[in-house]
């Protein structure tokens, strides 16, 4: 489960900010994780969870994900498609040839730390 080691990787950018910041407690995360990413959203709060808990700095942390839809843009008419599965064809103009849009990457978005 590659989660864990995302989620690591967070908490230590995390630990980083706080020292940065002379802060002590993380209230909340806020992460955005792109659609094609490839992260299951389930297993990286799962992760967070658990690995949280095991630091001062994150024990009461609320992670906050925010998943934007993964979108299509249809090569023949440039018409966007909103869906998780490449799409067959496009119900426009029925080409079959689509360029996935959206982000692949996880992003810390906000940090509340007191
Ligand atoms: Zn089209």
């Amino acid at each position: 489960m590659h989660e864990m080691s995302l989620v690591q990787g967070l908490l230590g950018q995390l630990q980083t900010l706080a020292t940065q910041h002379n802060k002590t407690k993380v209230i909340s995360v806020t992460m955005e994780i792109g659609p094609f990413s490839g992260v299951v959203i389930d297993s990286f709060q799962f992760g967070f969870d658990i690995l949280a808990k095991e630091e001062m700095l994150t024990k009461d942390a609320e992670l906050k994900i925010i998943s934007p839809t993964a979108s299509y843009r249809c090569c023949g008419c440039a018409k966007q498609i909103k869906s998780e599965q490449r799409p067959e064809s496009c119900p426009n103009c029925s080409e079959t040839f689509f360029s996935p849009e959206g982000s692949d990457d996880l992003i810390l978005l906000q940090v509340e730390m007191e």
